[in-house]
């Protein structure tokens, strides 16, 4: 078979990394045909010397401009600018986008790979929260696939095989319960930003570590999977399982559960996507059945974690509201990030933006491109001086 052709956006972050590790251990099954990076120029480099693809793109003009490309190999050919995702993304020698750059950031290229009817392994949430209903149009009316590489949503994704759509009872996303699952309110007032970039179970990027710790990350995937798989609000639940193995759960109308299951470790639901529809060996780590070990489920306490109401109020209410509470969202994560807001006003911030919005529901996209800016813009206003 010839090799699967692939663009790593957002290629220097946590998932962009263990996806190149993935393709590098695939024996030639799959490869790198762009990648793409932000800030980490000397790390782009680095990659492009390991992997010699065809492009990479340096989204940040400024950084890029002044950066030193020498090191460069040739027959790499270097664009510049974020609107070179798009141009990339549409290119015929390419067959699937692995869209892993963080935040809103991420949505116009996953926009670009879907209208040219590329595959894309999608990492990057935060386009299916701010914009879920008119990605899944465009995935339809251009007959692309989206396949998840999100672990809860893989898990989904790999249970719903057991079953016909019509026969789905409900959706349980598991979460670890993050780093302050045992700290009381005035202890979680006190949070430092330190003590929320230490993840117990997860080594990721900074933004998804705190919306984890806040459980702001539960709430953008119950809105994912709303999205993604067509199931309303009312018919997904969240469970605490602090171990992290089980990824998430599919009830079925017979009462039978079916659960997906492997140590935390990204590169699984990576390669699951990567590979699709073929399962390989592949690098990740697996469940050592040698070992005694427990599995632990509890119901989140809602006064504990308020995210989660906000996440089912946005996959209930659909339209704005996604847009809404992921750009008021990433703009807290940055304040808190940069010592302007407290930890636990995180939430309260994103909510009071939720309350205080116009909605509409049957936005187009440019009216959610300048939402997101309004909602970044409230933020502001909570921002300790
Ligand atoms: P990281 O912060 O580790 O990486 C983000 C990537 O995006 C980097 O390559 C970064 O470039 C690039 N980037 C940052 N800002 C911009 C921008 N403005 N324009 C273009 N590119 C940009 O994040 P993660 O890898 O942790 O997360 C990526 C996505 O995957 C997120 O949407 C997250 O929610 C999702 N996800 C992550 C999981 C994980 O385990 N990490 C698990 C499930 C989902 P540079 O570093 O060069 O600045
Ligand atoms: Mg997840």
């Amino acid at each position: 078979d010839a090799p699967r052709k692939i663009a790593v956006l957002g290629s220097t972050g946590s998932i962009g990394t263990n996806a190149l590790r993935v393709i590098a251990a695939s024996g030639g099954a799959l490869e790198v045909a762009a990648i793409s990076a932000h800030s980490q120029l000397d790390l782009l480099v680095a990659q492009a010397t390991e992997f010699a693809p065809r492009w990479v793109v340096a989204t940040d003009s400024k950084a890029a401009e002044k950066f030193d490309w020498s090191k460069l190999p040739k027959g790499t050919e270097l664009l510049i600018g974020c609107d070179e995702l798009n141009r990339v993304v549409a290119q015929p020698e390419i067959d699937m986008v692995l869209a892993a750059i963080v935040g809103r950031a991420g949505l116009e290229s996953t926009w670009a790979a879907l209208e040219n009817k590329k595959t894309v392994a999608l990492a990057n949430k935060e386009s299916l929260v701010m914009a879920g209903s008119l990605v899944m149009q465009l995935a339809r009316k251009q007959g692309a696939q989206i396949l998840p590489v999100d672990s809860e949503h893989s898990a989904i994704f790999q249970a719903l095989q057991a079953g016909q759509p019509t026969e789905v009872e409900r959706i349980v996303l598991t979460a670890s319960g993050g780093p302050f699952r045992q700290l009381n309110q005035n202890q979680l007032k006190q949070v430092t930003v330190a003590e929320a970039l230490e993840h117990p179970v997860w080594d990721m990027g900074p933004k998804i570590t705190v919306d984890s710790a806040t459980m702001m990350n539960k709430a953008l995937e119950i809105i994912e999977a709303r999205w993604l798989f067509d199931v309303p609000s009312e018919r997904i639940d969240v469970s605490i399982h602090p171990q992290s193995v089980v990824h998430s759960l599919v009830e079925f109308v017979d009462g039978s559960v079916i659960a997906q299951m492997s140590p935390p470790d990204m590169r699984l639901p990576i390669q699951h996507a990567l590979y699709y529809p073929q399962r390989v060996a592949g690098v990740a780590e697996r469940v050592d059945w040698g070992t005694s070990f427990s599995l632990e489920f509890s119901p989140p306490d809602p006064e504990r974690y308020p995210a989660l109401e906000l996440g089912h109020q946005c996959a209930r209410e659909g339209g704005t509201t996604g847009t809404v509470l992921n750009a008021a969202n990433e703009a807290a994560v940055g304040a808190f990030l940069a010592g302007e807001l407290h930890f636990t006003e995180i939430v309260p911030a994103c909510r009071s933006v939720l309350q205080s919005h116009n909605f509409d529901s049957d936005p187009t996209l440019e009216s959610l491109v300048e939402l997101d800016r309004w909602a970044r813009e409230e933020v502001s206003h909570w921002v300790f001086a």
